[in-house]
């Protein structure tokens, strides 16, 4: 805390001194809805086999820096080589990875509101321009304000979410090809949630289109504590992202718990099967609650109580140790709230506390 008045001897970039950080309030309660974890912990096979490794690491030396093993293993879930790989702590820094390699000053990134938030402030933390594009009234993506944006912009980075955070919503096959064909740059399409979507623009990734697709261990891995994220795209590309991240970016301890975790796939398959079925649980009993409801592809459903204002459901859910995530004031989401589906027990208490609230 500083003193009211006081004026910092050092000043940071003035883009920066206007800048806001990115809130997502951390507060301890009995059912914690609001960041889309998983809601359970790795199998405990994995604790185990981990516990070996870090046992016998090295932790005198530097980790592999090219974190070859791990991009092996991450490759092999898709069915390509390392060199297809791009690892980084958390999807957000391989989001930062590549605004530094191909935005920066005098380039700029197209984003289609409302959606993930990070994308358009790694953006302007990296000086990268943004321009911003609306969806329509319903949050679906409109190929034509597409065209538009891209057109007047000619933006170095678009991205795509697919399913979008905070809607849930998921981009066709063909609305994913119809924007690759357009962009004059590159097309990131985020899928952080893409395991609990239909399909996924992996399949969509060449050698020669200007296209990669973004995951991350945080959701289906139960591995958020890890900060442990990818992507998938071109040979060149990865090549280019290599030598712009920090030398030893992904210490020893990340490279063998991103590793092992991969081994438990069944596992995290089923995992991912049991979270779509509760997210359809959970829908249909939002349905039958006074509150709009957008079909979700991800771990998260966007809900909009319709007679009692979002933030005041949000509160009063708090009230009750349950914590959601609030976008109620924010522009194009107003009266929404977000909920992460959770155990059937948590949901289950969520829809007491929410069926009390709007009653
Ligand atoms: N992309 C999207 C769409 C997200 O919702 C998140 C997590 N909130 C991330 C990327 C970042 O995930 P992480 O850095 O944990 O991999």
């Amino acid at each position: 805390m500083t003193a009211a008045g006081f004026v910092p001897p050092v000043l940071p970039r003035d883009d920066v001194a206007l800048m806001e950080g990115y809130h997502s309030p951390q507060v301890d309660v009995a059912v914690r809805l609001n960041t889309n974890e998983a809601p359970v912990p790795p199998p405990p096979g994995f604790r185990e086999a981990l516990a070996q490794e870090l046992a016998d690491l090295d932790w005198h030396r530097y980790p592999d820096r090219a974190a070859l093993e791990l991009r092996t293993a991450i490759g092999e879930l898709h069915g390509v080589g390392p060199e297809q790989v791009f690892a980084a702590n958390g999807s957000n820094e391989v989001l930062q990875t590549l605004c530094l390699t191909y935005g920066g000053a005098g380039r700029t990134v197209a984003v289609f509101e409302p959606t993930y938030a990070l994308h358009a402030h790694i953006a302007r933390i990296t000086g990268t321009r943004v321009a911003t594009g609306e969806r329509t009234a319903d949050f679906a993506l409109d190929l034509t304000e597409v065209r538009r944006v891209l057109a007047e912009s000619a933006p170095s980075i678009t991205y795509l979410c697919s399913p979008n955070n905070p809607t849930g919503m998921v981009e066709t096959e063909e609305t994913v090809r119809e924007v690759l064909d357009l962009v004059p740059g590159l097309l990131v399409v985020d899928e952080a949630y893409g395991q609990f979507a239909p399909w996924s623009a992996l399949d969509l990734v060449t050698d020669d289109r200007p296209l990669v697709v973004t995951r991350t261990f945080s959701k289906t891995w139960s591995m958020a504590a890890a900060r442990l994220g990818y992507l998938v795209g071109p040979p060149w590309l990865v090549a280019e992202l290599d030598k712009v991240v920090l030398p030893y970016h992904l210490d020893a301890a990340k490279q063998a718990a991103g590793r092992i975790a991969l081994r438990f796939r069944a596992e995290m398959d089923a995992r991912v099967a049991e979270l779509v079925e509760e997210r359809g649980r959970l829908e249909a009993a939002l349905a039958d609650l006074d509150v709009d409801v957008w079909p979700s592809g991800a771990n998260f459903v966007l809900i909009r109580p319709r007679r009692v204002e979002g933030g005041e459901v949000w509160q009063a859910l708090l009230d009750r140790s349950v914590l959601i995530r609030d976008f109620s004031s924010m522009p194009r989401l107003e009266g929404c709230l977000r909920v992460t589906i959770g155990t059937r027990a948590e949901d289950d208490r969520f829809l007491a506390a929410l069926s009390e609230v709007l009653a």
